[in-house]
């Protein structure tokens, strides 16, 4: 048999993931006049996922939420389209799915987070009928509206892992956008809707959980708190979640129609097999300041793979951007790297079908308005207008181009 011998690249810098953060990132290193950057990044297409609840929602067609990769990757920039697959610090080596090595100077991993669907008997089964859908995938989407229009009454169930998961509001932003629907068209007292929620609270902030409760008052959502599901039987149309309000931890079931699904989380298996991860869901162990690897200071990370507490949001790339471009461009000149991240991210909690709630905090889970002026501790039409058309031009635009 042949050996085939494994092709070898080097660059100075490589970014693991051309999504949120990679792009930034890459953009942002161009115009700091780096040359020799490579972006390992498997996919053709680059996907704005915050329009996905409104794709749900019956807002925005899922088209205008993707992109050509190619049109977003900066110039000049090398794309290796590949996956990463093993990562050896000590020599600096990536190992991609086609078996090539890639040697880096510097490292930058961003490969995302990863939605385990299995994790909950008998959710993949479920989300093939026609009941039960999930905005976490760009093609179940789509599905999430058809259910919501077509629905005419029953227990209308929305589910929140226990886990950390990206946009930790988008679960209950769908629940929002599909009662406003149903109430607009008359037939909202034809449902008992459900949330499913893990925590004791609506939201990490308090100023927010207070909004967040007069919303669910107002569409008259039986909120299970501290309540996990853990199992999905499709066929009879039940569903199996943990009471954990009490030391029992007693299973309680619960007939459905119609289900918004939201996967557990956590990084991808190959980054938890890999040295560079800590914790019970695998993320990159960085500094939460510096965004700089604890153990291999030539290596950062930053986006939802990242070991940062706080909220994995767009929004929080925004601003872990410029710190892991600044700090890199500081270790590459032999000096300290003095950027740091404190947290912020955002979630922009659509409430209505015209109304948003703009929350936005720090590590220390306090509101942080970056907005002038204006009150964004209350749900807004011009909120909801920055939501439709604002952020995704601010994304495509001006974001991925290293500009914000
Ligand atoms: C339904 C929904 C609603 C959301 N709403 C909001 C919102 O309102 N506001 C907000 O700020 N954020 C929101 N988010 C979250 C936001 O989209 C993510 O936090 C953000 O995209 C994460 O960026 P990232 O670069 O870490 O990962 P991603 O953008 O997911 O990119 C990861 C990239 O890595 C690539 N990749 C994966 N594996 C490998 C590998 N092995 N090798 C190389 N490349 C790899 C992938 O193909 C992908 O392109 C929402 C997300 C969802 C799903």
């Amino acid at each position: 048999m042949t050996e085939i011998k494994k092709a070898q690249l080097h660059h100075k810098i490589v970014i693991i993931g051309g999504g949120t953060a990679g792009i930034s990132v890459a953009a942002r290193l161009r115009k700091a006049k780096e040359k020799d950057i490579a972006v390992i990044e498997p996919s053709e297409f680059a996907y704005y996922q915050p329009f996905w609840t409104l794709v749900g929602g019956g807002i925005v067609g899922v088209d205008k939420s993707i992109r050509k990769e190619s049109d977003v990757m900066p110039q000049g920039v090398h794309w290796i389209k590949d996956s990463a697959t093993i990562i050896d610090p000590d020599n600096q080596i990536i190992t991609t799915s086609n078996e090539i090595s890639i040697r880096y100077d510097f490292l930058i991993v961003c490969p995302g987070i990863q939605l385990d669907w299995g994790q909950v008997v008998g959710a993949e089964q479920a989300l093939k009928t026609t009941e039960v859908s999930s905005n976490y995938s760009v093609e179940l989407a789509p599905k999430t509206w058809d259910l919501v229009k077509t629905a005419k009454g029953g227990t209308a169930v929305f589910t929140i892992p226990s886990t950390p998961i990206k946009c930790a509001g988008a679960p209950q932003k769908i629940a929002y956008l599909a009662a406003d629907y149903w109430r607009k068209r008359g037939i909202l007292d034809n449902f008992h809707i459900v949330m499913v929620l893990p925590s004791p609270k609506l939201f990490g902030v308090p100023e927010f959980s207070k909004v967040l409760e007069q919303v669910v008052d107002r569409y008259n959502i039986d909120v299970r708190f501290q309540h996990e599901v853990v199992e999905i039987d499709s066929a009879s149309k039940k569903l199996v979640m943990v009471d954990n309000t009490n030391q029992d931890h007693n299973k309680v079931s619960l007939d459905y129609d119609l289900m918004h699904f939201t996967p557990p989380q956590s990084a991808p298996d190959w980054i938890k097999k890999s040295p560079l991860s800590t914790g019970p869901f695998g993320y990159v162990d960085v500094d939460k300041y510096s965004l700089q690897h604890n153990k291999w200071p030539n290596i950062f990370a930053l986006g939802d793979v990242g070991s940062m507490p706080t909220s994995k949001t767009g929004a929080a790339i925004r601003k872990q951007a410029p710190i892991v471009v600044s700090n890199l461009l500081s270790i590459m000149s032999n000096k300290t790297p003095s950027k740091q991240y404190n947290g912020y991210s955002s979630c922009p909690l659509t409430t209505a079908r015209n109304k948003m709630l703009l929350a936005e905090f720090d590590y220390d889970m306090k509101p942080y308005p970056t907005i002038p002026v204006i009150n964004t501790q209350k749900e807004r039409y011009d909120m909801w207008l920055l939501k439709r058309y604002g952020l995704p031009f601010m994304y495509w635009h001006l974001m991925l181009k290293g500009l914000a």
